[in-house]
């Protein structure tokens, strides 16, 4: 099971999205805690790369199943910085 797990800013809440909840034709999503909504250009650009990401993980599990290929599951995991906050070594 695929899903996706959203931390919000605003309220500094997290929450998930299930495939059910991945529909183009739904609102953009809102955090439960505080009610701030996402952008719907960015809804719509979320879900393209839920169901790409999907997709890869799916195809590991058929191709190790059918072929005997190696199996992998990816997560993509994010941690923002604040760009003030990065160290750069010069
Ligand atoms: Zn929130």
């Amino acid at each position: 099971m695929d899903y996706l797990k959203v931390h919000c800013f605003h309220c500094k809440g997290d929450f998930e999205l299930y495939n059910r909840n991945m529909n183009y034709d739904d609102k953009p999503p809102r955090c439960p805690h505080c009610l701030k909504m996402m952008n719907k250009t960015q809804w719509e650009r979320l879900i393209n790369a839920y169901y790409t990401f999907a997709e890869v993980n799916k195809n590991f599990r058929k191709y190790h199943d059918d072929r005997g290929e190696a199996l992998f599951q990816v997560e993509l995991r994010s941690y923002y910085v604040k760009p003030e906050k990065m160290v750069i070594d010069d």
